[in-house]
């Protein structure tokens, strides 16, 4: 099980969200304190933006990706330039691959369309996936990412809903962003939202111990946008 973080608000520093914070992707690279599965996440990291400086299109931003198969713990390279990273909306994660995963960059969140950021965090059946030509990896992640794609992030609720009951032991927490929309999913794992006065953090798990901290029920999917946060509770689907 990963651990993963999105943010979306004003341009703050990588280094800020993901390095310098207490209880960190860094840290939960290594002692996560809410993990169910697996003890630590060191079989890679990602971290994905959007990138603001050039204009053109997409509007918000391009996406852009740095991904490792080595523990987030130890890199120095990120650690140097991550506070010079700046943008206001992030999808970063860390790794603990599933038995049998191919252990490469491509099979490392995030995941992009070219327009959206996605990170998976847990495991899905890939005999249930219908759409999976695209694939970055063989990765169950990957493969969900494009499948994700190929539906369109607009039903990405009902998507989630549904392949979640044709696999009923997925895990299916699910992050995703396009530059100015922070999507994410609580299926059968935690998922915890913080409000800042900057912007909002949707995260695996609080990266402090500020109250202002709130669990995402289970079975839900969080919006966050220009125009607030919202949370809607994910239906038993009727078929797909
Ligand atoms: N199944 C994915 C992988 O192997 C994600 C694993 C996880 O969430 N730990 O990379």
């Amino acid at each position: 099980m990963c651990r993963h973080l999105g943010w979306l608000g004003a341009d703050v520093s990588v280094s800020s969200l993901i390095l310098d914070p207490p209880f960190g992707l860094r840290v939960q690279s290594y002692s996560p304190r809410r993990q169910k599965h697996g003890l630590m996440n060191a079989d890679g990291w990602g971290v994905g933006f959007f990138d603001r400086s050039s204009g053109g299109t997409p509007a918000d931003g391009v996406p852009r990706r740095w991904r490792s198969t080595a523990p987030l713990w130890g890199d120095t390279s990120l650690e140097s330039v991550a506070p010079a990273l700046r943008s206001g909306c992030v999808v970063a994660a860390v790794r603990s691959a599933t038995v049998g995963m191919p252990l490469d960059v491509s099979a490392t969140a995030p995941f992009t369309d070219g327009q959206w950021l996605l990170s998976h965090n847990g495991v899905v059946d890939r005999g249930v996936l219908p759409l999976t030509a695209t694939a970055e990896s063989v990765c169950d992640s990957a493969m969900l990412a494009a499948t994700i794609f190929s539906l369109g992030l607009e039903v990405l609720g009902e998507t989630i809903a549904q392949i979640g009951t044709l696999d009923p032991n997925a895990r299916l927490n699910v992050l995703a962003a396009n530059g100015s929309r922070l999507l994410a999913t609580a299926w059968r794992d935690t998922l915890s939202i913080l409000r800042r006065d900057d912007g909002v953090v949707l995260a695996s798990e609080p990266y402090n111990d500020d109250s202002e901290w709130e669990d995402v029920p289970d079975h839900h999917l969080v919006e966050v946008s220009t125009k607030g946060v919202t949370m809607t509770p994910l239906d038993e689907p009727k078929g797909f």
